[in-house]
């Protein structure tokens, strides 16, 4: 293996590297990456000739998956937790309707705050009837869904849901998903979930046939005004993912048995919306309380970085930041003061996350735009940009941190930046 003196990639075995990276054959690896390519894989190794190729056993597909573990940036140092863990590295419950999948603070010790799951639902399936502890706040990855929900004074919701939306339920709200017919083999749908407690999990949810089972089978035949021979199928153990069959018409669930409307909307086309910021390095919706009144406990913003762009150095004062990659390729260094500073690679299935008040920037490596969603257990999004700080600090002040002119502090942009483009 003999290591490249040139921080260009030159191509034939390097392909493997490329297509992870999403990397064009020639073009120069972006700015401050540390990637150099020996075979098709990045090994531990800087420019300046520090490092060697690894001899022992290895594994070059999670090498080429993680450029910045196995050769990090020299601002890299200190002791910091873990805050990857691909949904791909996940227990996968499997189900005759579908699957899902779990990323809790079991998986990712650090996520105390919040937990996540991924679940496929068939055409038909149902995650049947259920509700928790927690809030459940949901986006719709692909296809389509009906959901339905039912209120203490007996209000429903039932709606449909597609790509880009998202669903908000308060904790103890009974909830259903089905699949609905759409593009995706099998139809139906998968999406994202995520809870207000790290701790949770979807195999601990009060479900309707796992309590209808375990109540004397008399008690739940008076509450349903019949006998218990009326009742004897019901199932011994919970459904969780079944096949079922399609709904009736919108419009007729809504209103059965002459129900009254919600009066809380429990879905939000965040995608849909006019985007909080847009410019040439991408753009982000924002879907808190503000736009989205019932979604108070857990909020999210969508974001989109174009090739080359990053997410500016920035923090949050809300909280800790959890984080699902829907596609593209980046990293993210988070500072996590007394010098401690890592940085970690993401990709589409990837769960990042990030300790409340920590600083970061996300910069897409690849050649296609880099999607995540940030989500928090708030009401109300924030966060705060570098860039504004320096611009609008007294530059006396930060003129004599930074050692540096005034007439490069007069000239900071004071606006937000959001994204910054490729130069
Ligand atoms: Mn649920
Ligand atoms: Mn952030």
């Amino acid at each position: 293996m003999e290591p490249l003196s040139r921080r260009t990639v030159l191509g034939g075995a390097a392909a493997g590297f490329l297509t992870a990276a999403g990397l064009t054959l020639g073009e120069e690896l972006p700015p401050g990456d540390p990637a150099s390519v020996a075979g098709d894989a990045p090994y531990p190794h800087r420019p300046n000739g520090d490092g060697a190729p690894i001899v022992g056993p290895t594994n070059p597909e999670l090498q080429k998956q993680n450029p910045d573990l196995i050769a990090p940036p020299p601002t890299d140092h200190g002791k910091m937790m873990n805050l990857h863990f691909p949904f791909s590295y996940g227990h996968v419950k499997l189900e005759p309707g579908g699957w899902s999948r779990e990323v809790t603070v079991r998986e990712l010790p650090i996520s105390t705050q919040m937990a996540g799951v991924n679940m496929r639902l068939k055409k038909g399936a149902f995650r049947e009837l259920h509700w928790h502890a927690t809030a459940e706040w949901a986006f719709m990855i692909k296809g389509n869904a009906r959901i339905t929900a039912m209120n203490p004074d007996g209000s429903l919701f039932v709606d449909d849901v597609t790509e880009g939306d998202l669903w908000f339920f308060p904790k103890g709200i009974p909830h259903s998903i089905q699949g609905l017919d759409s593009d995706l083999p099998d139809g139906g749908t998968e999406f994202l979930l995520v809870f207000d407690d790290g701790g949770f999990s979807e195999d601990s949810t009060f479900l309707l046939t796992d309590w209808f089972a375990h109540t004397p089978p008399e008690i739940v035949a008076r509450q349903l005004q019949t006998t218990p021979d009326q009742l004897k199928n019901i199932p011994k153990k919970e459904l969780f993912i079944y096949p079922g069959e399609m709904p009736d018409d919108l419009t007729k669930e809504q209103t059965n048995r002459g129900a009254k409307k919600s009066p809380a909307n429990y879905k939000f086309s965040m995608l849909k919306q006019t985007p909080d910021f847009e410019g040439p390095g991408g753009k982000v919706h924002i879907a808190d309380s503000l736009k989205f009144p019932v979604s108070k406990a857990l909020i999210a913003a969508y974001v989109e970085v174009q090739p080359g762009a990053f997410r500016e150095l920035h923090w949050h004062t809300i909280g800790d930041e959890w984080q699902y990659y829907i596609s593209g390729f980046g990293r993210m260094t988070v500072f996590n003061a007394a010098g401690a500073a890592r940085t970690f690679n993401f990709q589409g299935g990837d769960v990042g996350y990030i300790p409340a008040t920590a600083p970061h920037y996300i910069q897409n490596l690849g050649n296609e735009p880099l999607r995540f969603l940030e989500v928090f257990k708030a009401d109300v999004y924030d966060d705060l940009s570098a860039r504004q700080w320096m611009a609008f600090t007294p530059p006396n002040l930060v003129a004599s941190h930074l050692m540096c002119s005034k007439e490069i502090l007069a000239k900071l942009d004071t606006k937000k930046t959001a994204i910054i483009a490729k130069d």
